[in-house]
């Protein structure tokens, strides 16, 4: 069965967490710093914070924003649970951007119309869905325009460019969050990461990981009362990443390029296999270079008469396990209890009813994608 992300691990990638299994400080240990000061430089921003889960991080991102009762967070509906359930975690109130038709990002037209409506978010979470970056220079200068915070949702977007900035570098935002949940670019395992330019920002979400427990003397209320000593200034968590999973990391970001770069030749080649089926392929914004986590294709419902369901049945059938990203979130019955309801963002429904994803990671074989391209034709024929 050919499924539709899949990690690859090297020799080396095992070796890198053996040999910190035989080290002294399996976590919080050297390789979580390393792992955070590489990535740091690989995206060209100043400060990382490495955290147990992109979940987690983008809870610390938002604490870190001060995000609370009473405050508004807004992100895309086409997008994974935790982009929004952050927010809730706060306390906050949660509300949607519809997505642009043809990138499936958060349209940044929607979000200036909703701004202009009086809309006033605290927080939004732009998410690059597939690893395309979202409007960043608009959704900025709307930023600077209504005052929020912006913090990209890049779960799926370690490796990729705008604008000839690497999406992390944070130029266009406060705070960048990335995953390495196995599906991802790169793996940790489990993890996540907090990367930003603002020295204010990296003091809070240091702390937030680790209970917000200081040692400085600098930070606390007042003397230490000896060398044991140490304080809880705010409400913290233990979002601590273990040192092996650093490693890990670490590791995978020898091939971080050459992943990215057989997932864009991956694309390239469907762009071609599916050029005459009834299928939309993804629409790529010239300022943008995607690491393509995943690859959604859309059908065209006025030529494709079978259901989405058959479909999957069918392609499973010939070996091919298809996904789908995602199910709208306002549509879950979470958020449906919140108040949301179908009708609410209907380009984001069209899609749901229109796309699935193709397989695509570093280890997909051309014959195998060969396979998924034959299937897909016999399929909607
Ligand atoms: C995977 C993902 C997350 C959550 O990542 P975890 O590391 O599993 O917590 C959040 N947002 C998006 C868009 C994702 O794809």
């Amino acid at each position: 069965m050919i499924y539709y992300g899949k990690q690859s691990v090297s020799e080396d990638d095992i070796q890198a967490v053996v040999d910190v299994l035989r080290s002294p400080l399996i976590t919080q240990g050297p390789m979580v710093e390393r792992f955070e000061k590489r990535m740091a430089e690989y995206c060209g921003a100043k400060y990382a914070v490495a955290v147990t889960s992109a979940t987690a991080a983008l809870h610390i991102a938002c604490r870190a924003a001060g995000l609370g009762k009473g405050d508004m967070l807004w992100t895309s509906p086409i997008t994974f649970v935790a982009s929004a359930n952050c927010g809730r975690y706060c306390g906050a109130d949660v509300d949607f951007v519809d997505i642009d038709d043809s990138t499936y990002n958060m349209s940044a037209d929607e979000l200036e119309k909703k701004l202009a409506a009086g809309g006033r978010p605290k927080v939004v979470v732009p998410v690059h869905l597939c690893g395309q970056s979202c409007d960043m220079e608009r959704i900025h200068a709307l930023a600077k325009q209504y005052d929020f915070t912006i913090i990209e949702d890049a779960s799926h977007a370690v490796g990729a460019t705008y604008k000839k900035t690497r999406v992390g570098s944070c130029a266009y935002s406060d705070m960048t969050v990335f995953s390495f949940h196995p599906v991802k670019i790169i793996t940790a395992g489990e993890g996540g990461m907090v990367l930003t330019n603002r020295k204010d920002l990296y003091d809070k979400l240091e702390i937030l990981r680790t209970h917000a427990i200081v040692r400085d003397p600098e930070r606390m209320t007042h003397e230490p009362d000896g060398e044991w000593y140490y304080q809880q200034i705010d409400l913290g968590y233990n979002y601590r990443m273990t040192d092996f999973q650093a490693a890990l990391g670490y590791s995978q970001m020898d091939r971080l390029e050459a992943f990215v770069a057989r997932r864009r030749q991956l694309a390239k080649r469907y762009d071609e296999l599916l050029a005459d089926l009834p299928l939309r392929t993804p629409k790529q914004d010239s300022d943008t270079n995607s690491s393509w986590h995943i690859y959604v294709v859309r059908m065209d419902k006025n030529r494709v008469n079978k259901n989405k369901q058959v479909i999957f049945e069918e392609m499973r059938a010939r070996g091919v396990q298809l996904n789908l990203h995602y199910i709208p979130v306002h549509l879950q019955p979470y958020y449906q209890a919140l108040g949301f309801k179908k009708g609410d963002f209907p380009v984001s429904e069209r899609y749901y009813e229109e796309a699935f994803t193709l397989p695509i990671y570093y280890d997909l074989t051309d014959e195998q994608q060969e396979t998924v391209a034959k299937a897909l034709r016999e399929v909607l024929a």
